[in-house]
């Protein structure tokens, strides 16, 4: 109760310091707040969760082990029957109630999530908004579904009958945490499936508070169940359960591997991944005409350093064409210096694992000379002495191609400009990458935006924008980005099992 009452910074804060020890959050199960029951032979552990902006320890969590995991698929599996059940205007009604008291709480949900994760507020605001429309967006999504019938040569009409497919595990990662959650959320009660959330163990705050939504939002008991825990306990004991039927996930590639594997000898089981992505934004010369080079520099700036950096959709591989490379460079660094300010404009990063992590590249980037026009390489820090983990926006240039700078998914504020010559020479540098998530396309020229935006090697392509999205629109990637899409109609193929009907036609 006192949480929910922290709908202030400075009241947040000073819950947080008024306890002597961080507080436990509990797993909530069958509609009830619980401390994990794990069997003797293993031991309940806890995870403590650091604030990224101080470096000061926020809670603990459990890291829920089988048997819990295995207790909250059981809730989730009891309410399947008479949830799969009820009508869609039922379910509707309930996330709309569940949006609504999402906005009635946004602010608190905003303060908890800049906290836990490190963003700015008012970005944090905006990921609220974002998961207030997951629930909006969905509730009117399935009141008006259509249903596909076919007539065959006057002898068979042919209907796509479509059900729930069943318990599904949600897991997300840290950098939207509320969003991205809600994302999977939604759409799998509107579509009659029950689940198991597992939030990540870096950023768990707004999925505990969203508990206290479903709750008030009368969602029955067992409908959604969410756990905390860590990926290789918690996470793989609930994609690997056979009561499974079905995973959204979304994280990095190497865990989307792992996920795979986990699930290999289950084949229906069915899987979204949405994985990690190392996106390129191609700026053509046309774009730095006088009339549009300021949308230009916005566009890739935002693009570059938007929540750190820590976005899957980022551009963090900047190419850009020789004729206005330096200009571009010269531009875009003032912009950046002026417009992301540390502190001010752009958080800390989520956790000092990842400042570890981004640190490492920096000083490779270093050791192989590459030119800093903002930025450096941070210092290392101990848990003990942090005081956040704060990183500058870093733009470098000679940056070799193969470096793995280039190469790798940095996750962080850092961006690496590298100039190209020709059209054909911009494609193959943007696709040559293992990953095929996004791509940002900078040019005026209307026949290029098709050409080029048709050959890139990405799920999702946004030309002279970015960050753009309707939900209906399909949502995933290519490559080592992802399997399946997610969005309108592709979450209803992820979340509902397809039978045809062949009925004889007299
Ligand atoms: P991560 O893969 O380490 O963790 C994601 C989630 O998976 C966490 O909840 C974690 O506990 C869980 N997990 C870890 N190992 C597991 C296992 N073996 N079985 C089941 N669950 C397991 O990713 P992260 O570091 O939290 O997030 C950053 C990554 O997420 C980046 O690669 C980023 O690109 C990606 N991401 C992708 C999208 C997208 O839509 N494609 C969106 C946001 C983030």
């Amino acid at each position: 109760d006192e949480l929910w009452s922290c709908d202030t910074l400075d009241k947040a804060s000073s819950f947080i310091t008024s306890h002597s020890s961080p507080f436990l959050l509990h797993n909530f199960v069958g509609g009830m707040y619980s401390a994990p029951h794990n069997s003797s032979a293993s031991p309940s552990q806890h995870i403590t969760s650091f604030e990224p902006k101080t470096g000061r320890p926020i809670y603990t969590l459990p890291c829920t082990q089988t048997d819990a995991v295995e207790e909250a698929i059981r809730a989730a599996k009891s309410a399947f029957p008479s949830w799969s059940k009820t009508t869609r205007a039922e379910r509707s009604a309930i996330l709309r109630r569940v949006s609504e008291l999402l906005q009635e709480n946004r602010e608190l949900f905003a303060i908890w999530e800049s906290i836990d994760q490190g963003k700015t507020l008012e970005r944090a605001r905006i990921e609220v908004d974002r998961a207030i429309s997951n629930f909006s967006y969905f509730s009117t999504f399935i009141l008006h579904e259509q249903t596909a019938a076919r007539m065959v040569d006057g002898v068979a009409l042919t209907y796509e009958h479509r059900s729930p497919a069943g318990v599904f595990a949600l897991i997300s990662p840290w950098n939207m945490p509320l969003y991205l959650l809600t994302w999977k959320i939604a759409p799998c009660l509107a579509f009659g499936c029950t689940a198991v959330a597992k939030p990540s163990e870096i950023t768990s705050m707004t999925a505990f508070l969203l508990g206290g939504i479903f709750q008030r939002a009368g969602v029955p008991p067992g409908v959604i169940n969410i756990i905390f825990g860590d990926g290789a306990t918690t996470g793989a004991a609930l994609v690997a359960s056979p009561l499974i039927n079905g995973v959204s996930f979304t994280g990095g590639t190497q865990t989307g591997i792992a996920i795979r594997r986990l699930t290999a000898h289950q084949i229906g089981k069915h899987l979204s991944l949405e994985l990690g992505g190392k996106n390129p934004t191609l700026v053509f010369a046309d774009s730095m005409e006088p009339s549009v080079r300021d949308r230009t520099i916005r566009v890739a700036a935002m693009a570059a350093f938007e929540n750190q950096g820590e976005i899957c959709l980022c551009g963090s591989r900047i190419y850009v064409e020789k004729s206005v490379y330096s200009d571009f460079v010269r531009e875009f660094t003032a912009y950046v210096k002026q417009k992301y300010v540390l502190r001010e404009t752009v958080g800390a990063v989520a956790s000092l694992q990842h400042y570890d992590k981004i640190r490492k590249y920096l000083e490779l980037a270093v050791e192989q000379k590459a030119t800093f026009h903002l930025g450096s390489a941070p210092p290392a820090l101990s848990e003990n002495e942090a005081q956040g983990y704060w990183i500058e926006p870093t733009i470098l240039t000679e940056v070799a191609k193969d470096s793995a700078i280039q190469i790798d998914e940095i996750f962080g504020p850092v961006v690496t400009i590298t100039p190209f010559d020709s059209e054909q020479e911009a494609v193959q540098l943007a696709n040559d990458s293992e990953y095929g998530l996004a791509a940002i396309l900078l040019t005026t020229d209307g026949a290029r935006m098709r050409r080029v935006g048709e050959q890139l090697e990405a799920g999702l392509v946004w030309v002279n924008c970015w960050l753009v999205r309707e939900l209906g629109t399909p949502f995933g990637g290519m490559k080592n980005s992802g399997t399946g899409r997610e969005g309108g109609e592709h979450s209803r193929d992820v979340f509902t099992v397809l039978r045809t009907l062949h009925l004889p036609a007299y």
